[in-house]
């Protein structure tokens, strides 16, 4: 700032001074020229108009005028301007002086003349001189005051730039230390950064030029430490998630506002960005914690429930028909639970208010735990609760959540001391089924409370009968089912294989039977579903599979013929990561020969994991284990998939069996399935066959290994042992 005043100061010195040398010298020499103009022009009037009158003179007496002396001095010295000394003369033509009227005169001079006349003719010359001392003197006055004016003039003037300089230059200073105190106070964060460029000029980062004492806070770091700060650290790299809108913002001019969250403490900041400058830009950081946390407050205020902080019923209404919304686009189910505690008023009268709050809350907290991050748990007010869960498919099951919900809260609460119990009503509306808008569904899930309340309380209820009636069954099922697991209430029976073209026992599959004290023997058709839907096939799958392998080393021991045994694994079984593992303790410790074990699998569990299929597949093959496609042609019929899959045999459906006499299809496709089958080394049996043709068309399609009613119904085990001693064991048996 300072050299630039120097250099506008010396400019203007030079300018001015020029102007004032100018005015000095033009002034003086205009005002002398003007002043000679005129001078000479009176000289040439005067002499011109004394050569007139001397002329007038001459003609009255040509001959003698030039005698008449005192009429020629009377002449000469007739004037208009005294006070300006003059010298004139009358000149004859050959240069004599007729008559002479002087005046001392100081040089320089200049001098006029002009023609005397007689008839026309010149007889002589009048010459006036004057003297231009007079005039220099007053040029040089008129200098002088030239000079004195300029120089005032130069003073001024030169003065005049330098004082708008400065004041220009004080003003600036001022507003700058307005602006730095502005920037030193402001509450917001401020920081200036030059962005970075690479050697193609491409904006690759930024650094850090400048931070302001607010930024310093909600960094929490020095301004030291902050300043050549690269766009990757500052803010913890924040910024660079949005350079390129930056750069643009920088390069165009346009201002750009985003929100920010910071990691720390949960920190929420609005930052603004201007560019002043080309290559520049400045953030403006503004800490809205505060603001955000106090809309948080006002939307906790407005959607959650504040006893218990559960959604209320308008964030629940909400989610609802989000719920909705997305189940008519992508398909799926939802159901509603409605919740209702029982006998919640006893509780309230008894423990007081304030103990009834706590109460809920403890409720609230049971019911969290037992639904998944996806659903939602709302309080409609007083005791009443609403659940939504989305699923597709069986996959959920609503009835299993209403029953976990009332087992979680049958144990007893501790309050101030007491303990006190409860039950609660749930009623079920399900979509699409009972409506397909949050009103009706709502309105069916509370009818349907209502109707378990009048149930007897503690228990659930679904709106649509039907489903009603299917779910306690299922529900009564499974119950059961979980009872006769731990009594170990199950059996085995065992189903010979046959090779019907040698007519030897090839070997036999394991079929699990209930034996249920009030319905007798229950067979798998009626509970395996249920168990896989509820879990529990797992548990008796591996009951099946040790209660299998221990038969295998009892008959060993026995001394009967070693025959391979089919074991079902069901895909909910197969699909658990500790499968192998399991099957590999239960080889250990029933002791059983692993060679005589052939896993069954369907197509389809076989399929829902390829990846993990191979791996698992592999490890039983490792054990020592035959691996059956069970349920052959039912499934994805994806042939391809077998070749990577390490597999002994697949297993015909016996619905293909079924029809095989009558339906071309079917024995197309059974012929396709052995063709298939011989092309990939893989053996082929035929299951459900019931009638000796059956029997035939298998036979001369090419598969020999038969099981169905025609050769044997599933056996006991006394009914199988006495088989196996009477029988021909297949030399080749399942290899
Ligand atoms: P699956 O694996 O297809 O078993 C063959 C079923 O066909 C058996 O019914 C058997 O009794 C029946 N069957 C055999 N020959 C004939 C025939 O000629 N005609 C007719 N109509 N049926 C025949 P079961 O024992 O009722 O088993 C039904 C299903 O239950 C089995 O079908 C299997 O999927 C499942 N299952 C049975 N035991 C187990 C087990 O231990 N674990 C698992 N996960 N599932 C099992
Ligand atoms: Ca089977
Ligand atoms: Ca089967």
């Amino acid at each position: 700032m300072k050299t630039q005043t120097r250099s506008i100061a010396r400019i203007t010195t030079l300018l001015v001074g020029a102007m004032t040398i100018i005015v000095s010298i033009l002034v003086p020499a205009g005002y002398f020229l003007v002043s000679y103009q005129y001078m000479m022009g009176s000289l040439d009037t005067q002499a011109e108009s004394s050569a007139q009158a001397i002329t007038r003179l001459v003609m009255a007496n040509p001959d003698m005028w030039r005698y008449e002396e005192v009429r020629l001095m009377e002449q000469l010295e007739r004037r208009t301007t005294i006070d300006i000394p003059e010298a004139r003369r009358i000149i004859g033509l050959h240069g004599q002086i007729i008559a002479e009227s002087s005046a001392p005169l100081t040089p320089p001079v200049i001098s006029r003349r002009h023609y005397i006349y007689d008839a026309g003719s010149p007889v002589a010359q009048i010459e006036i001189t004057r003297s231009l001392d007079h005039l220099l003197r007053e040029t040089i006055f008129v200098a002088c005051g030239a000079l004195l004016v300029g120089g005032v003039g130069y003073v001024v003037m030169r003065r005049l730039p330098l004082r708008a300089i400065q004041q220009t230059h004080q003003s600036l200073e001022e507003s700058e230390t307005r602006y730095r105190s502005l920037f030193e106070s402001m509450k917001e964060g401020m920081a200036l950064h030059r962005i970075i460029y690479d050697t193609e000029g491409k904006p690759v980062s930024f650094e850090v030029v400048e931070i302001n004492p607010s930024c310093e806070l909600i960094l929490d770091l020095k301004r030291k430490s902050v300043i050549g700060m690269s766009g990757n650290e500052f803010f913890k790299g924040a910024l660079m998630d949005y350079f390129s809108e930056i750069v643009h913002s920088a390069e165009t001019g346009e201002s750009l506002v985003f929100e920010l969250q910071g990691q720390e403490k949960r920190r929420y900041f609005t930052v603004s960005i201007f560019s002043p400058d080309k290559g520049k830009f400045v953030t403006l950081i503004e800490d809205i914690t505060e603001r955000k946390k106090s809309d948080e407050q006002i939307q906790l205020l407005a959607y959650y429930d504040n006893l218990t902080g559960l959604p209320n019923r308008t964030l629940f209404l909400d989610r609802l028909n989000h719920a909705l919304a997305g189940a008519v686009r992508y398909g799926g189910n939802l159901a509603l639970l409605y919740l209702d505690l029982d006998g919640f008023k006893d509780i309230n009268d008894t423990l007081g208010h304030a103990q009834g709050d706590l109460f809920l809350t403890m409720v609230s907290q049971r019911f969290l735990g037992c639904l998944r991050r996806s659903d939602t748990l709302a309080r409609l007010g007083g005791d009443e609760f609403i659940v939504l869960i989305s699923y597709t498919g069986e996959e959920r099951n609503a009835a299993h959540l209403a029953q976990h919900l009332l087992e979680e809260i049958a144990p007893s609460f501790e309050i101030s001391g007491r303990e006190v119990y409860t039950t609660a009503s749930i009623g079920i509306s399900i979509y699409p089924d009972d409506g397909r808008d949050a009103d009706t569904l709502l309105r069916c899930a509370d009818m349907a409370m209502y109707a378990a309340k009048g149930a007897g309380r503690n228990g659930y209820y679904f709106y649509s009968q039907e489903m009603n009636r299917k779910a306690h069954e299922r529900m009564e099922l499974e119950t059961s089912l979980r009872h006769a697991l731990e009594r170990e209430e199950f059996f085995l029976e065992f189903q010979p294989i046959i090779n019907a073209s040698r007519n030897c026992l090839v070997g036999a599959e394991a079929l699990v039977r209930w034996q249920d004290p009030d319905l007798g023997t229950v067979m798998p058709d009626t509970f395996i579903h249920v168990a896989e839907n509820s879990g529990l096939v797992i548990p008796l799958g591996e009951w099946v599979l040790r209660k299998a392998c221990e038969k295998i080393t009892q008959w060993r021991e026995a001394g009967l013929p070693p025959v391979t045994i089919s074991i079902n694994v069901s895909g909910r079984q197969f699909e658990q990561r500790s499968f192998t593992d399991a099957v590999h303790d239960i080889l250990e410790e029933t002791g059983a020969d692993a060679r005589y074990i052939q896993l069954e699998l369907t197509e389809t569990s076989l399929m829902r994991n390829a990846d993990t299929t191979v791996c698992a597949l592999h490890k039983l093959k490792e054990l020592d284990l035959r691996i059956v496609v069970d349920d052959f042609g039912t499934g994805y019929s994806s042939l391809g998939y077998l070749k990577n899959f390490p597999i002994d045999r697949i297993k015909i459906d016996r619905s293909f069996v079924m029809d095989i006499d009558q339906s071309q299809d079917d024995r197309s496709i059974v012929e396709a399935i052995i063709a298939m089958a011989n092309k990939l080394n893989l053996q082929v049996v035929a299951e459900g066959v019931e009638t000796t043709v059956q029997r035939d068309f298998l036979l001369n399609l090419g598969c020999q290994e038969m099981q169905g009613f025609l050769f044997h119904r599933p056996l006991s085990e006394d009914k199988f042992i006495a088989l196996l001693r009477d029988i021909q064991l297949c030399s080749a048996s399942f290899s």
